[in-house]
C-alpha cells in the first residue's frame, strides 16, 4: 500500500494522567456498541473479556484480573439498565442547586485524596454506560416536552472528560444535544480536554468547569489533576471561543495557610478570566462520610487536613465547625467580589440560610429559588 501511511493509535498516545487500563470488561449487550469499538481501537493491545459472572458480578470477576498496581484500574463497558437522567442527590437540610445529572458512568482515573467517591464505590472498577442509543433514547423522551429549560452536568459521579482520549463521550453528547437547545450542559472536570468543543454547535448552551483549589492542596492531595493555571487557561481558550465557563471552589479545606493560597487562587483565576466569562462559581467546604473519614484515616497519609474541628451536620455528613466554614467563605467571597465578581454570581454548594445570610446578606429564596437562580443564569449572560 505505498503512499498510505497507517495511523495505528497507541496507548502511549494517552495524557499523562491517564495510565491504560489494566483490562476491559465488556457487558455482552454493548460488544457491538459504537463505544465499545471506539475503546477498544484506541486500546490496542490491552486484554479484554467479556462479563460473564453473572452470578457475583463483574467486580468479583474484576477481583481476579486486579494486579492491585498503584493507579491501575479495570475499565468495564456496561449495558446500564437504570436512569440516565436524575436528580443530584442532594439533601432536604441544606439548600441544594437541584443539578440535574447525566449519568455516563462512574468512578475516575484522578486519585484526590478527599474523593467521596472512595467511600461509594470502593474498587478501582471505571464503569462507562456504553449502551448510548439507550441514553439518547431516553434524553428524547425527557428533554422535549414543552419548552421546560434544563440545567444538567455529567461531572458527578465521575469526573465529566477524564476519560474522553478513551471514549469520546463527550464529544456525542454535546452533538446529540445540540438539537436541545432548552438544555444548558456543565462539563466538570480538573483536567484538560477540549476535543469535544469541535462538535458543540452553540456555545452558549455548553458550560465548561473547572473546579479551583490552591496550588498546595491541587499538588498535594489531587494527584493526576491539571494545575491551577493550566485549568485557568483552558478556560480562557473556552471564553475566546464563545464560552461562559464554570467555576466550583471546592471542597475548600481548613489547612495552615489557607489564606495565603486561597487568595493566591483567586488573583489566578483573574489573570486569566473577567469576570463576565464567569457563569457563575459555587463554594463548598470539605465535608465527608464516615466511611470515607475511616479511608482517609487508614490510607492517605497526606490527607491531614482531616485532623481538625469537625461537626456532624444534618445530612450525617461532616462538616467543617461553623465559625471556621463562615470565615474561609467571607474571605473567599470577599476576593472574588474585589476581583468584579457579583455576589449572584456566587452560591453555596450545601449550606444553610444562616450561612448564606451571614455571608452574602440573603438567602436563596431572596433569589427565587437556588434552583431557579442558576437555571437563569445559565441561559442568560
Ligand atoms: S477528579 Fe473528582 S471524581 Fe476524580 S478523583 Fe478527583 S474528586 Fe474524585
Amino acid at each position: 500500500m505505498a503512499g498510505f501511511t497507517v495511523n495505528t493509535p497507541s496507548v502511549h498516545d494517552l495524557p499523562a494522567y491517564l495510565s491504560p487500563p489494566e483490562h476491559i470488561l465488556i457487558d455482552p449487550e454493548v460488544l457491538n456498541a459504537q463505544l465499545t469499538g471506539r475503546v477498544l481501537s484506541r486500546l490496542p493491545g490491552i486484554p479484554w473479556s467479556l462479563s460473564t459472572d453473572q452470578r457475583s458480578g463483574p467486580r468479583a470477576q474484576a477481583s481476579g484480573i486486579d494486579s492491585g498496581k498503584q493507579n491501575s484500574f479495570i475499565l468495564y463497558l456496561k449495558h446500564y439498565k437504570g436512569r440516565f437522567l436524575r436528580y443530584c442527590p442532594g439533601t432536604r437540610n441544606y439548600n441544594c442547586c437541584a443539578y440535574r445529572i447525566m449519568h455516563i458512568g462512574e468512578n475516575c482515573p484522578l486519585n484526590c485524596s478527599y474523593c467521596i467517591l472512595k467511600a461509594y464505590f470502593q474498587d478501582r472498577i471505571i464503569k462507562v454506560w456504553a449502551n448510548q442509543e439507550d441514553l439518547f433514547k431516553e434524553l428524547e423522551l425527557k428533554l422535549r416536552p414543552g419548552n421546560r429549560l434544563f440545567r444538567a452536568g455529567t461531572g458527578e459521579f465521575t469526573d465529566s472528560l477524564a476519560l474522553e482520549p478513551l471514549t469520546g463521550y463527550t464529544g456525542d453528547l454535546v452533538q446529540f444535544l445540540g438539537n436541545y437547545p432548552n438544555v444548558c450542559l456543565e462539563l466538570k472536570s480538573k483536567i484538560i480536554n477540549l476535543s469535544w468543543i469541535k462538535k458543540v454547535s452553540d456555545p452558549s448552551r455548553v458550560l465548561p468547569a473547572w473546579s479551583v483549589n490552591s496550588q498546595e492542596i491541587i499538588k498535594t492531595q489531587e494527584q493526576g489533576s491539571a494545575g491551577l493555571e493550566e485549568r485557568m487557561r483552558a478556560a480562557a481558550g473556552c471564553a475566546a471561543q464563545g464560552f461562559r465557563v464554570c467555576l466550583h471552589f471546592d471542597p475548600i479545606i481548613h489547612y495552615p495557610g489557607w489564606e495565603k493560597g486561597y487568595a493566591l487562587a483567586v488573583e489566578t483565576i483573574f489573570d486569566y478570566l473577567r469576570p463576565e466569562n464567569i457563569a457563575y462559581l459555587s463554594l463548598g467546604s470539605f465535608r465527608f462520610m464516615p466511611e470515607l473519614e475511616k479511608m482517609l484515616m487508614r490510607d492517605e497519609s497526606r490527607a491531614t487536613y482531616i485532623y481538625n474541628e469537625f461537626i456532624t451536620g444534618l445530612d450525617g455528613k461532616k462538616r467543617l465547625f461553623l465559625p471556621l466554614r463562615l470565615k474561609q467563605f467571607a474571605f473567599i467571597a470577599k476576593h472574588l467580589k474585589d476581583k468584579g465578581l457579583l455576589d449572584r454570581h456566587m452560591y453555596f454548594c450545601m449550606e444553610s440560610s444562616y450561612v448564606w445570610t451571614k455571608v452574602l446578606g440573603y438567602t436563596p429564596e431572596d433569589l427565587g429559588g437556588l434552583d431557579r437562580h442558576l437555571l437563569r443564569l445559565s441561559f442568560d449572560p
